[in-house]
């Protein structure tokens, strides 16, 4: 009979698993904790002498039914090791920063592997702590949703750019030339903006198009309505499901309301208040089924909304467009 001498290297390595900077639990066949290292202790409350001998889904009973169970019944009877990787798994064991019992979850990501000593067979859980991680690519990508959502936005008024014009003309177009229906675009120029701006001054021009544009966006209250600053002190609406003549009517409402918000003008303007002539085109399966041919449409109504004296409306195909 061989008495028990202590072995150094034994000792060490259990000294060393204590200080592993991740969780260590060991199980054997009967799914009973052999090892519960020191880095387990302060984020589960449990002593080691508390847990050890008892079956791991009773110390932990949530996970019971989790893949965490099915990574060690696989591991145990199967001989098959697992990853749960943090993004699918959330957090299944119940650990929580040391000394803070009712804090948030360490999210963490757990691999399950199996070996054996030669005569039974065991399985050896590890736990790493990925917030520090989580935590840094919920930033990123916070950060890269905030990028792209300014990249849409014009920085001068609040409203959508042109980026975001181009974008949503051509997703209309698709889905009108797909499904059918009607789809109306309105195009929208500043009467007499350069007077504007030489009796204001530049700054007071910028204010100016932001009332234009706000007030603008205001009107346009249905969802799939898009309100963008086309460039300069020009403006487009693309309205879905609407013909040229409801479109006529929504031009003319946007008008009125710009001209009654009774925004001084340049003596040089002739006019008392800002106004805003409007070029309206819709499409049409044959002639205007492009964004460029639409645009191009709403832009010659806008220039014969000019020559027909600004602050009026005129709808591709009216006796005075081109
Ligand atoms: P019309 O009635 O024919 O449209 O005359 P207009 O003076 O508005 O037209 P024009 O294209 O000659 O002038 C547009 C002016 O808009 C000139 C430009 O200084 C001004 N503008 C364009 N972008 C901005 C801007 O971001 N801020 C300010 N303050 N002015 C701008
Ligand atoms: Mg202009
Ligand atoms: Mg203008």
């Amino acid at each position: 009979m061989t008495t028990a001498t202590p072995d150094p290297a034994a000792e060490l390595s259990a000294r060393a698993l204590n200080l592993v900077n991740c969780g260590v639990i060991v199980l054997d066949a009967a799914q009973q904790i052999v090892v519960w290292n020191g880095w387990m202790v302060p984020r589960s409350g449990r002593s080691a002498a508390r847990v050890r001998e008892r079956c791991l889904f009773d110390v932990c009973p949530e996970l019971r039914g989790s893949r965490v169970e099915a990574a060690v019944l696989a591991a145990l009877i199967d001989d098959i090791a697992t990853n749960l990787p943090h993004a699918d798994n959330g957090a299944p064991f119940p650990l929580r920063q040391a000394g803070s019992f009712d804090g948030a979850r360490i999210d963490h990501a757990v691999s399950v592997t199996p070996f054996s000593d030669g005569k039974a067979r065991f399985c050896l859980i590890e736990i790493r702590d990925v917030s520090g991680t989580v935590g840094r690519e919920r930033q990123l990508l916070d950060h890269a949703e905030s990028l792209r959502a300014r990249s849409y936005v014009d920085g001068l008024t609040g409203i959508a750019n042109r980026r975001y014009f181009d974008v949503a003309m051509n997703r209309e177009l698709r889905r009108v030339q797909r499904l059918g229906g009607e789809l109306s675009l309105l195009m929208m120029d500043i009467d007499a903006f350069k007077a504007y701006n030489d009796h204001f001054g530049h700054q007071q021009g910028d204010a100016c198009l932001a009332a234009v544009a706000q007030a603008l966006a205001g009107m346009l209250k249905r969802p799939a309505d898009v309100s963008a600053r086309y460039g300069g002190e020009e403006f487009a609406a693309i309205l879905p499901d609407t013909s040229g003549e409801q479109a006529r009517g929504h031009a003319n409402a946007i008008r009125a309301h710009i001209a009654a918000l009774a925004l001084e003008h340049a003596p040089a303007a002739n006019r008392p208040y800002v106004t805003l002539s409007i070029g309206v085109a819709s499409f049409s399966k044959e002639r205007l089924n492009e964004a460029a041919g639409l645009i191009d449409a709403a832009d010659k109504a806008l220039y014969a909304a000019k020559r027909g004296g600004r602050d009026c409306v005129v709808v591709d195909g009216d006796p005075l467009a081109p």
